[in-house]
């Protein structure tokens, strides 16, 4: 009896050894498991600083499950493309796995349906078991029969897929076939780790992003410091000349054929100014979309001429050995075309000229021909000058940017010419793009609606635009205005058309005589004014006189002033210095219809 209560005893403690021994043993997997983890979560504080990634992602992944095959793709948010980026497991077979599939598995790419993606998107970070094989983990990219075929091969026993995900964003997935009889003993253990990886692709998106923003800050910053010199070089340049100039004409020693020729070059130099200034100003407009298109009959054949017999004495006058020819196929019955004359000619006008500034000696040759099936006209500028590289051919076309930025450049401009041509062309329905090889030169192409229309239409033209005669007699418009010169200039303007005009200097003055007896029919309103700026006094009108005309004319174009303005209910907006034509139009769509 003793001796069976012994055994019984002894039973007991065999049983508590064996558990206390499980015990031990799932407490120092469990600690293995804590030092793994800690140890890739180190690893991962500076994914950027692992040689490769994916491939420690995959290696890890076999250090954790063992006997298996493990491949790893990326994702690409903007393609929705998967691409394997490793596979492990399989060394050996790789060139039977080939003839399976009839290509090589790496590097392979996979485009992806929205509803795979949103099926992605579920399974994030939870390792999921494909219970078909490997015919359900190949999404429909592989036959049963080669899914069977690739299983068997390699032995597989169980496959599974985990996706990275985080915050809503995927990064890529893990393939996971366990070979043999070997099981995946601790999913939650994989499903951690790739909860880590996850967060360090995050992390390595984040950096990839705050890297392309300081690198595109730091670009715009060069651009706007180069912009700057080269903007007080340009100004800097013909002013000298026209003070220089100008001390010069004091003497009264001078013959009269000296100061004709220095009158001619403060004219000259003044002309540089105002194109320069004109550049700046069609970018601004462009920008705050005050492009007015004004379309006209005109015959392109004549354009093409007038510019070719121009600029061919401009080339014996700078003594530039280059040979211009113009082409113009259209019969001049058929070349009257309904466009804006002066910005087509505006970008002609840019191009020929950086041809013949660019091109040291050869040809130039520019002209038309249809296109499209006669829907557009096709333009061309070619030149056999120095070409452009393809790195600089990809940005040509943004403001500001030049071949050369350096002080010690050689030709002059603003880098604005071509994103003036640009946005001239957006406006009218055109294109722009260009063709250069620094071996042989450039060609600049452009294109335009061929709307055909017939010369006797020209003559209407005039009617339709702004600068006809205007008869305002009996408004009255109130200029509010603090820079003299600029009130003479607009006086004069309605003058001219027989307005009355009344003249307020600040924003104070404006609202008396708005809210006054003598109430004008339209205000043009400034808005830096002293004493009360031009939307106060705007806001305080509006109190008392909500429906009164009122157009904001200001030489700011950079802020919000328009968005302003048209918050207070103003019935127009004007960029100084005025475009005539502008003016007229907007101011005669109020003064015509009271
Ligand atoms: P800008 O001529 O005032 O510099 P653009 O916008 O007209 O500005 O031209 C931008 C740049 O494009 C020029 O600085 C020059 O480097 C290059 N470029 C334009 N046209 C030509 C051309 N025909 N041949 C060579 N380079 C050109």
């Amino acid at each position: 009896m003793d001796q069976a209560k012994k055994i019984q005893e002894l039973e007991l403690e065999i049983q508590k050894l064996k558990s206390k021994i499980r015990i031990d043993r799932k407490e120092r997997s469990f600690q293995e498991q804590l030092v793994f983890l800690s140890n890739t979560a180190l690893d991962f504080l500076s994914p950027s600083e692992l040689p490769d990634f994916f491939e420690y992602v995959g290696n890890k992944l076999l250090e954790m499950i063992g006997n298996s095959v493990v491949i790893i793709s990326s994702f690409e948010p903007g393609t929705n493309e998967l691409s394997v980026q490793y596979i492990d497991g399989i060394e050996g077979l790789m060139d039977k796995i080939a003839g399976i599939l009839g290509r090589k598995p790496l590097q392979q790419t996979l485009t992806i349906s929205k509803e795979t993606r949103e099926k992605m998107q579920g399974l994030a970070n939870k390792l999921y078991r494909f219970e078909d094989g490997l015919f359900e983990a190949a999404d429909g990219t592989l036959s049963r029969t080669i899914s069977t075929a690739l299983e068997r091969l390699v032995k597989m026993n169980e496959i599974y897929g985990i996706v990275f995900e985080r915050n809503g964003q995927l990064f890529g997935t893990a393939t996971i076939a366990t070979i043999g009889k070997t099981r995946i003993e601790d999913p939650q253990l994989i499903e951690a780790f790739i909860f880590q990886c996850s967060i360090a692709f995050h992390r390595q998106h984040l950096e990839a992003e705050l890297r392309d923003a300081k690198k595109e800050a730091e670009t715009s910053n060069e651009l706007k410091t180069a912009f700057l010199a080269n903007m007080s070089h340009e100004i800097r340049t013909p002013m000298n000349g026209i003070l220089g100039l100008t001390s010069l004409l004091a003497d009264i020693e001078l013959s009269p054929e000296k100061h004709k020729e220095y009158l001619n070059l403060i004219t000259s130099s003044g002309n540089v100014l105002l194109n320069l200034l004109d550049g700046i100003m069609d970018i601004s407009r462009i920008e705050a979309n005050q492009v007015i298109i004004n379309k006209d009959n005109f015959n392109i054949n004549h354009l093409i001429k007038e510019l070719n017999d121009y600029y061919l004495s401009e080339l014996v006058l700078i003594g530039k050995n280059i040979k211009l020819s113009a082409e113009t196929p259209l019969e001049e019955k058929d070349a009257w075309i309904f466009s804006d004359q002066v910005k087509v000619r505006q970008i002609l006008v840019n191009l020929i000229s950086n041809a013949i500034k660019f091109a040291r000696k050869g040809d130039i040759n520019f002209g038309y021909k249809l296109h499209k099936k006669n829907k557009e006209l096709l333009f061309h500028v070619n030149d056999t000058g120095p070409g452009i590289k393809p790195e600089l051919q990809e940005i040509i076309f943004g403001q500001f940017i030049q071949g050369d930025n350096s002080s010690t450049r050689q030709y002059r401009g603003s880098g604005l010419g071509l994103a003036i041509c640009k946005g001239f062309l957006d406006l009218m329905g055109g294109k722009i793009w260009l063709e250069s090889d620094v071996s042989y030169g450039s060609t600049f192409y452009f294109t335009l609606p061929y709307e055909k229309t017939s010369d006797s239409l020209s003559r209407t033209s005039d009617s339709a635009s702004g600068i006809r005669k205007r008869n305002w007699e009996g408004s009255t418009v109130l200029i509010v205005e603090d820079d003299y010169i600029n009130y003479k200039l607009l006086e004069s303007i309605l003058k001219r058309s027989n307005a009355r005009v009344l003249f307020a200097v600040n924003g104070k003055e404006a609202v008396r005589i708005c809210l006054g007896s003598d109430e004008p029919d339209l205000v043009l309103m400034d808005i830096q004014l002293p004493e009360m700026n031009g939307l106060e006094a705007i806001r305080q009108i509006r109190k008392t006189k909500p429906d009164l005309p009122i157009i904001v004319q200001t030489a700011n174009v950079l802020n919000d002033e328009k968005k302003r303005a048209e918050e207070l209910g103003c019935q127009g907006f004007i960029i100084k210095p005025v475009n005539l034509t502008y003016f007229m139009d907007e101011v005669g769509k109020i003064l015509e219809n009271v």
